[in-house]
């Protein structure tokens, strides 16, 4: 890996490193559009200052910082997010934004003249840690989340995406067509969510396909009562229901292929001394394939029926495979393996929305992220962003 790029890494990610990190956790608290991200957003301004590229802002927030003339030819463009959930790691997300910077900068370095512009993107709200919607900024500019309904999305306090924005100096929301004819190819560099690459001797693959995954709701009915009068016969206690779907889906999970989590369960009214009159239970379910994810859910819906549990899709996203021919020419080029990721990407977003993209990962030789425990070798990330810069002067020389 050339010196340029080690230097380029390291010094970027140590500017980076202090912001937004708590000091109990040690995780990151970088929720979009709050005092935190406004720093980051601010660091991202600069860097593209120092670089001599145009930064211009679209409708979803996101910071665009183009090397060349895009609305004469449309080019490749790079990033990720630079937002995290409740104490996240450090490199999902960051990895993407801070390897499109260096990778930009190396091919600066070394005189050369893309044939078409490059840009890096910094995309807002990745996570959606705070509105509850993933993949915001580029859910918005593409129209997959209507901009009267994203303006009125709100966090835990009450505050509406519209207004967080507003207080940030974004007051126009909504679909961005000037933005995305900008963008012929999209490639974001991220840390793997998962443990495929550990296995190997290589610190960079090529993803093939985002899994499909959808949430359901499931509502299981009871009986309020006395917890030290109701005799157990009488009860009609819905824990006892959330408690056996709980293991159903962990059953049903191993047998179908997939990843399905009840990470999150609510007891209505919750009172140690009553018995709920109503549980909820929310499922995130994921596999490799449609049939297995929906067989999955089908089946715990069919048991369903026999007690009364009241189940509704929250969310539905389909496979999203990226494009074959890119897809093929970069795992060439780099020889690199070809994986399948669990886990949403704003490249799945604009994939689906008809841009042609493609992901980088860096190896995570844990496979832990969404957590302050996420970790990535630094000479990994320092090869997957060399792999970057050789991406971005295949696909514009
Ligand atoms: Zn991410």
């Amino acid at each position: 890996v050339p010196d340029d790029v080690q230097n380029g890494f390291d010094r970027r990610w140590s500017e980076l490193e202090p912001i937004g990190r708590h000091g109990g956790t040690g995780g990151y608290r970088r929720q979009a559009w709050t005092a935190v991200d406004a720093e980051l957003r601010e660091w991202f301004a600069g860097q593209a200052r120092q670089l001599g590229l145009d930064l211009t802002t679209d409708r979803g927030g996101n910071q665009w910082a183009w090397w060349g003339d895009p609305d004469r030819t449309p080019g490749v463009a790079t990033g990720s997010h630079l937002d995290s959930v409740p104490d996240g790691g450090a490199f999902d997300g960051p990895l993407g934004v801070v390897g499109a910077l260096t990778a930009v900068e190396s091919l600066r370095a070394a005189g050369f003249q893309p044939r078409i512009p490059i840009g890096v993107v910094n995309l807002s709200d990745g996570e959606g840690a705070r509105f509850g919607v993933a993949s915001a900024g580029t859910r918005i500019i593409t129209g997959g989340l209507d901009a009267d309904r994203a303006a009125g999305l709100t966090d835990d306090d009450g505050i509406s995406l519209a207004a967080a924005m507003a207080a940030a100096g974004h007051r126009e929301i909504g679909r961005d067509d000037e933005t995305l004819r900008r963008v012929d190819t999209f490639v974001e560099l991220h840390v793997e969510q998962g443990r495929a690459l550990a296995a190997t001797r290589h610190p960079v693959g090529v993803a093939s396909a985002i899994w499909p995954h959808g949430r359901w709701r499931f509502e299981f009915p009871g009986r309020a009562d006395h917890a030290g009068t109701a005799r157990l016969d009488d009860r009609q206690d819905p824990v006892l229901d959330l408690a056996s779907t709980v293991l159903a889906v962990r059953d049903a999970a191993y047998r179908h292929g997939a990843l399905a989590t009840i990470g999150k369960v609510r007891l209505d009214p919750g009172g140690t001394s009553v018995i709920p009159a109503r549980a909820l239970a929310w499922l995130d379910a994921r596999a490799p394939s449609e049939l297995a994810v929906l067989g999955l859910v089908e089946e715990l819906v069919r048991a369903a029926v026999h007690t009364d549990i009241h189940v509704a899709e929250e969310s539905w996203t389909p496979i999203t495979a990226f494009d074959p021919v890119l897809r093929d020419r970069l795992a060439g080029l780099l020889g690199a393996p070809v994986l399948g990721t669990g886990a949403g990407h704003d490249a799945g977003v604009l994939s689906a929305a008809g841009i042609r993209s493609a992901m980088l990962f860096a190896r995570n030789p844990t496979g832990v992220s969404h957590s302050p425990a996420e970790f990535a070798e630094r000479d990994d990330c320092v090869a997957a962003v060399a792999a970057l810069a050789t991406v971005l002067r295949e696909l514009t020389s």
